[in-house]
């Protein structure tokens, strides 16, 4: 459904600058930003993608991956089409590099959304698949009203809305699943396409000093972001920015896409990467994408003792009760159900 973004100066010319995210695009009248889903038509921007819904089920929130929040819980996850990045190793590049044209949705309002939540038993939503920040006017729309049925909500995300967009939603988002995909220019330049990411991490502390819980992802790319400074960069930031208590999530790259050349990551240099975020003072850094792997538990930051046992999405065990330690008393970070 087609409706005016709410983020955007007129300029002269009828040419619009919108502020949804962090490329605030000028874009001429008749033409559509560098998402290909906000339009400006006569002057007026809008969302083309308001409800249009790519793609939707029902998922563990570990699938997101978010390890801290209400471990087990299930969560209606839901996207739409395009990208503000388009990484050349994106690995839903069918829906997030869409070019115009059909967008094979279909239409889902905030009211049916939320109804189709509570009908799958889900405690949240969380809006993934593509960048949730692409369809801001409907997820603000959608978590407004999620809010007053006691649901929550989530963005997984690039992290590259603007702060004043941000600002607006955070009232209504619970989690912020963002990724930090590195930690140069060069870097992004090569995965998102952009000239300066310090934005990303700005934003990234407002969600947190918002007090939304947040979770970081960097997904492993051999060649792009391996190199041990770019890493300890991530982790240090996070450590000094978010806390220690911030969970880390390394993945592991599957060649994919415009990237089907490369070998996926290496175990062992994931590996010393769970190592490398442990020694710049991170209390849970977790190795995604590799089943069966120890370093997908949770183990107690302070005594080490194993409180969830996960196999790839399920939850085997979980020994927490009133988000403690029942080894050592400690409090673990995040939100568990008492038990
Ligand atoms: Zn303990």
């Amino acid at each position: 459904m087609k409706k005016e973004a709410l983020l955007y100066e007129k300029l002269g010319d009828k040419e619009v600058r919108c502020n949804t995210c962090q490329r605030r695009c000028l874009i001429k009248e008749g033409k559509t930003g560098w998402c290909r889903t906000r339009l400006n038509d006569r002057g007026t921007l809008y969302s083309l993608i308001y409800g249009e819904v790519s793609s939707v089920s029902l998922n563990p929130i570990e699938k997101k991956p978010v390890f801290h929040f209400y471990p087990g819980s299930l969560w209606l996850s839901l996207g739409s089409v395009g990208c503000n990045f388009r990484c050349p190793g994106c690995q839903n590049w069918d829906i997030a590099h869409w070019k115009a044209g059909s967008m094979y949705t279909e239409y889902i309002s905030p009211e049916e959304l939320v109804s189709k939540t509570k009908a799958t038993g889900s405690i949240g939503i969380s809006w993934t698949f593509n960048e949730p920040t692409l369809w801001f006017e409907y997820t603000l729309d959608a978590a407004k009203l999620a809010k007053t049925h006691g649901i929550y909500t989530n963005y997984v995300t690039n992290g590259f809305i603007t702060e004043e967009a941000l600002e607006i939603i955070a009232p209504f988002l619970d989690v912020y699943r963002v990724d930090i995909k590195g930690f140069s220019e060069s870097t992004y330049s090569k995965i998102g396409h952009l000239k300066e990411f310090e934005g990303i991490l700005d934003t990234t502390k407002k969600a947190k000093e918002y007090g939304m819980h947040v979770e970081v992802v960097t997904n492993i790319i051999p060649g792009f972001n391996d190199n041990e400074s770019e890493l300890r960069g991530i982790a240090s930031w996070i450590r000094n920015n978010l806390g220690p208590d911030t969970p880390w999530h390394v993945t592991r790259f599957y060649p994919q896409y415009k990237l089907s050349n490369l070998l996926p990551t290496s175990i062992t240099g994931l590996e010393n990467t769970s190592v490398l975020g442990n020694s710049e003072g991170l209390w849970y850094v977790y190795i995604g994408n590799v089943p069966g792997h120890k370093r997908e538990n949770t183990y107690c930051h302070s005594c080490g003792e194993l409180l969830i046992e996960r196999d790839i999405f399920e939850i085997l065990r979980n020994t927490i009760k009133n988000n403690k330690c029942p080894n050592c008393s400690t409090m673990i970070p995040g939100r568990f159900k008492s038990k």
